[in-house]
Parts: C-alpha cells; sequence; structure tokens
C-alpha cells in the first residue's frame, strides 16, 4: 500500500528522499544494515528504493513512500544537485524557494546541505555563473547573504559572533506591501565572488562549535538558514526581479521524550518537537491548496521566517534524509511517515 501518492503539480511543494551510504566503520557489521549497498545484499533488506521516471518509491517491510526523486546510497551531491539546479535557478527569475533537509541526526542533513560539497555551495556557485552568463543581455545582480540559526525560537547571527548571542536579540520585521522579510541586526555579505560562500560555511560552523560549549551537539538541536537575496536589474529593458533562496539545514527530528529531559534540555525537546510539527503542518497545509486559509506560519520562529518564501506563488522542496542502519529503522518509518504529511 502507498502511504502517499505523488500528484503532478501538487502546488508547487516536492518532496525528495536521500539515504546515505553506511559508512566504513559501520561496514563492518552487516546485519544493523536495513538498505542494501549492492544488489548482492538485496535479500531480505528492511529497505529498498525504486526510481522511474516521475516517481521514486521507498519500501520497507510493511509500507511504501512515494516521492517525486529517490537518491540511493551511492548517489553523489553533484547529481542530487543537478535535480535541483532548475529551481534554484528559477530564485534568478524572481522566485522565493525553500529547500529543507528533515531527518534523525545522522542521516547526511548537514553533507547534502552545508558541506563543502553540498547544495548550498553549489547552489551558490550556479546562480553566481548564470548571473556572469547574463550580463551580456543587461542583467546585472546583486547577491547578499545571511546565515541564521533558530535555536529555542531565538534567532542567532551565525556570521556574527557567537559570544555576543547571549545579548544580542533579532527581530523578523515583514513588510506586507512589499512581501518583505528582514531580520534585525544580522550580518549581510555580498557575495561578489564565489569563494565568498566557503568562507561563509566555515564561519557559520566555526560559531556553531563556540556556541556547543554552551549547549551540547548544538546542530542537531537547532535550524540553520541560509538565506540568499537576489536582486536583479536589467540596463536594457529596465525589468527588475527580486528573489530569495533559502537552504535549511535542520535540526535533528529523532523523537525525543520528554520524560528524563529536564531544564534545559526539556525546553530544547520541546521547541525541536513544535517547530517540526509546525513545519509539516504549513507546508502540508499549503500542499492541500489552503494557502488562502489559515496556515499557522506564526506558530513556530522558522515557519514565520520563512512565511513569504512558503505562500503565494514561492516553491518548496523537502529532502527526507533516512539512514541505511538497522537500529535506526523505526526513526527512518517515522522520517517517511513525515513525507506523508507534507505531501
Ligand atoms: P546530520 O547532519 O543529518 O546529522 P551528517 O550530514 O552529519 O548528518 O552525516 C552523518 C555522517 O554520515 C557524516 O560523517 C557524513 O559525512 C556521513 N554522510 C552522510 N551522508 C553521506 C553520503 N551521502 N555519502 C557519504 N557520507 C555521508
Ligand atoms: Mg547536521
Amino acid at each position: 500500500k502507498l502511504h502517499n501518492q505523488v500528484q503532478e503539480l501538487k502546488g508547487n511543494i516536492r518532496v525528495f528522499c536521500r539515504v546515505r551510504p553506511t559508512l566504513s566503520e559501520e561496514a563492518d557489521d552487516r546485519a544493523k544494515i536495513a538498505f542494501p549497498d549492492s544488489e548482492a545484499d538485496c535479500k531480505e533488506v528492511a529497505i529498498q528504493t525504486e526510481q522511474k521516471s516521475a516517481m521514486g518509491t521507498v519500501t520497507t517491510a510493511n509500507n511504501a513512500f512515494a516521492f517525486d526523486r529517490v537518491f540511493g546510497p551511492r548517489s553523489q551531491n553533484g547529481e542530487v544537485f543537478e535535480e535541483i539546479s532548475q529551481l534554484v535557478q528559477s530564485a534568478l527569475d524572481g522566485y522565493n524557494v525553500c529547500i529543507f533537509c528533515y531527518g534523525q541526526t545522522g542521516s547526511g542533513k548537514t553533507y547534502t546541505m552545508s558541506s563543502l560539497d553540498g547544495m548550498i555551495p553549489r547552489a551558490v556557485n550556479q546562480i553566481y555563473e548564470t548571473a556572469k552568463s547574463l550580463e551580456e543581455k543587461g542583467w546585472t545582480y546583486k547577491m547578499e547573504g545571511s546565515f541564521i540559526e533558530v535555536y529555542n525560537e531565538m534567532l542567532n547571527d551565525l556570521l556574527g559572533k557567537a559570544e555576543d548571542w547571549e545579548k544580542k536579540k533579532h527581530e523578523i520585521r515583514h513588510d506586507p506591501a512589499k512581501g518583505k522579510t528582514t531580520v534585525t541586526g544580522v550580518a549581510t555579505v555580498e557575495l561578489d565572488s564565489p569563494g565568498r560562500v566557503t568562507s561563509i560555511l566555515e564561519k557559520a560552523s566555526r560559531n556553531r562549535s563556540v556556541a556547543a560549549t554552551m549547549a551540547n551537539s548544538r546542530s542537531s538541536r537547532s535550524h540553520s538558514v541560509f538565506i540568499l537575496k537576489l536582486t536583479g536589474e536589467n540596463s536594457i529593458t529596465g525589468e527588475r526581479s527580486e528573489g530569495t533562496l533559502n537552504l535549511v539545514d535542520l535540526a535533528g527530528s529523532e523523537r525525543l521524550s520528554h520524560s528524563g529531559a529536564t531544564g534545559d534540555r526539556m525546553k530544547e525537546t520541546q521547541h525541536i518537537n513544535k517547530s517540526l510539527s509546525c513545519l509539516g503542518d504549513v507546508i502540508g497545509a499549503l500542499g492541500q491548496g489552503k494557502d488562502g486559509g489559515h496556515v499557522p506560519y506564526r506558530n513556530s520562529k522558522l515557519t514565520y521566517l520563512l512565511q513569504y518564501s512558503l505562500g503565494g506563488n514561492s516553491k518548496t522542496l523537502m529532502f527526507v534524509m533516512i539512514s541505511p542502519l538497522q537500529a535506526h529503522l523505526s526513526e527512518t518509518i517515522t522520517s517517511l511517515k513525515f513525507a506523508t504529511k507534507v505531501h
């Protein structure tokens, strides 16, 4: 039984699934692997994937889950990027685009999104190249990047100084008339050369590890949002375009029980659970065409921040990241079910 039916043009929301490979330190113990790394291992595995032109499926013992695209464990970041490059490109045409990575800690979100080989630097490089090629047609683009962490429903500037985070508060300001969002006091970096993105990623990662001494394993307990604003002007035709590309590495989705956790840990847990379920609610509502009606953007900081990039004629892509390990199977199924909610 298929849990969710992929329907073409169901709003502007697409859902992809990627299973990471087993890592060398895990590979010794084949019994723990739920997903085959090679054809030879295909007997009695717990998860299988299949991609048939327009639809991918992930099958576990009892259920099948449909996606727009499924990437197996041998997929490379380059081929994953190929599938999103048009979406990235549309930000240059003036669309607002959101791409999320959802999944439990260790499922490959950061590897896919924010590593030096991931979607963030690839997207920036492609946009940079395309903008350059559009110069001869009269276009000049300004590319401004900011990088924000959402932790405990508070915003931190990943391009600022982690030491200042405690005392520096940022607010989300919406301008409904212009459909624009600004976050007060965060740094924006002009991406005037493609190499700039590397230093942005390194700075953000350094800031997160400084902050990790304040709160354990920070990056799996917070969301990071890379925001690229693209403003174009055509000197020949006088046309203008304004688009935004938001690339989001979400907090780990593993079910964290409230029991046992106390104090700060409990607060973190509640904020993560709430903001991920709110994201599911918002995308689910948009997918059902409820754009004109009530969409609960205000229920979390993340959805409020991205409000103008989620509704209207914006485009959204969700990556559901899964682990190949038997030990993670129940979390994997929970993640796959999340896709049912948003698709
Ligand atoms: P998450 O951000 O979801 O917690 P990571 O991206 O940090 O997970 O991935 C966990 C580990 O798996 C890291 O060591 C990462 O390098 C590795 N990994 C994840 N996806 C892949 C992949 N597609 N190919 C190779 N290694 C991967
Ligand atoms: Mg991560």
